[in-house]
């Protein structure tokens, strides 16, 4: 079959790779028919992640058809629609029974990217992640093995719900969704979103729909920007235009700042040259640039809430304004089959449309072409999804 492979920094490719096979009893075997390429794709695309190996195939938002059943499946069948989770979970462990699905002890046999690890559990194994959360093959492929398919995969017998609308469920939706309720913002509160890409789009069209008053949305990509504001009205600031977004978002709110903020950027967060020089020197693990801002912007008693990607240490963390300002802090990977059935709902109901942030459908032939619009926000790149 063919799949997207990783081959190195700025260099992944279509390649002719075997068919996957069951491997397990609970497993499934499906044929994709939408896959989609994610922020956390572009991580691994410019060699920012380690343990990537030659040859290993990307992709962990898909969705498709079962081709074929373990005999331990339960309520899955050959010819079935589903949608699949990028998070792998056993449904069985202790986190899994705290519905802590990107927890799930039992699913990777990596390390994950922890420093101060002890001899603690790794969380969920994670497709097309490295093999630092296990090496699953992903899904930006013709076929994939999805393991643990009890669990993860959810059924959309509605024909009428095209592809388009409910691909999202895999990942970015979810994960715009948990970084609100992990904000704790409702009807009339405030909310800074740093980042205007597929997640901090989510994140806004979700607020909306739960009512929030007022949003800031900081980017330095003008097309993304104004999409930003058209679709899901918030306040837009350019960082490129305006060096300190916290400070305008002070000023705008009684000199208090907003109730919580959320971080859709993550380590590679732009604007501070020497933390990038630092963290390509290795010297520094992530980029504090986006953190420190929202640390800035956010109310006495706030949340901050991160969904963005974040890997190994920061210097300049300033834990002290943290404290006096009384903060907490939200993070993680998305415990996506929580989140999954409820947001189906809405979608079917026609509260959320997370399809109108695509800007490009190619044939998974072209995957390669994708990678680089979508890197280099050519062509007023939101969202790539592929089509095998
Ligand atoms: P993206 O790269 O398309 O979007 C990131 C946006 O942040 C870009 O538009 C970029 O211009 C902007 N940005 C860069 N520096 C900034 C700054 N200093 N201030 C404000 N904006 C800045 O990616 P995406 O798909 O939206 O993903 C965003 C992040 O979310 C990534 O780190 C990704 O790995 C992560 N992610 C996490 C989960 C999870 O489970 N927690 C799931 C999906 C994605
Ligand atoms: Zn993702
Ligand atoms: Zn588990």
């Amino acid at each position: 079959m063919k799949a997207l492979t990783y081959h190195g920094s700025d260099d992944v490719r279509i390649d002719n790779v075997p068919d996957p096979k069951l491997m397990a009893e609970d497993d499934i075997l499906l044929r994709v028919t939408a896959t989609a390429i994610c922020g956390s794709d572009l991580h691994i695309y410019r060699g920012k992640f380690p343990g990537m190996e030659t040859g290993d195939i990307l992709g962990h938002e898909f969705m498709g058809i079962v081709e074929e059943t373990g005999s331990a499946v339960a309520g899955l069948q050959r010819g079935d629609r589903v949608v699949v989770p990028f998070t792998i979970s056993c449904g069985a462990c202790f986190y899994c029974g705290r519905k802590l699905f990107s927890a799930c002890e039992t699913t990777n046999p990596g390390r994950g990217t922890i420093v101060n690890k002890k001899d603690a559990r790794s969380g969920a194994g994670l497709f097309g992640f490295s093999h630092l959360y296990g090496g699953y093959a992903g899904g930006q492929a013709e076929y994939v093995r999805v393991p643990k398919a009890n669990v993860g995969p959810l059924r959309i017998p509605d024909s009428s719900l095209s592809d388009a609308k409910v691909l999202f469920l895999s990942d970015i939706l979810p994960t715009g969704y948990q970084a609100v309720v992990n904000a704790e913002v409702g009807a009339g509160s405030t909310l800074a979103i740093f980042g205007a890409g597929p997640v901090g789009l989510m994140a806004a069209a979700v607020a909306r729909m739960l009512g929030v008053e007022r949003i800031f949305m900081i980017d330095h990509h003008a097309y993304r920007l104004e999409f930003a504001r058209q679709t899901y009205g918030v306040e837009t600031i350019d960082f490129d235009e305006d060096e300190d977004p916290a400070e305008r978002i002070v000023e705008a709110t009684d000199r208090r700042g907003v109730d919580a903020s959320i971080d859709a950027v993550g380590f590679e967060a732009k604007g501070s040259t020497t933390e990038t020089i630092l963290a390509t020197l290795k010297l520094e693990g992530s980029s504090g640039k986006v953190l420190r801002q929202a640390i800035a912007a956010t109310r006495r008693g706030g949340v901050i809430s991160v969904p963005g990607v974040y890997a190994g240490f920061i210097h300049g963390f300033l834990f002290g304004d943290i404290f006096e300002k009384g903060l907490s802090i939200k993070t993680g990977q998305t415990h996506v089959q929580r989140y999954m059935p409820e947001l189906l709902e809405h979608v079917s109901q026609g509260r959320l449309h997370p399809d109108v942030i695509i800007s490009h459908t190619l044939p998974l032939m072209d995957a390669v072409r994708g990678y680089e619009i979508f890197d280099k926000k050519q062509d007023a790149c939101r969202k790539v999804v592929l089509v095998p």
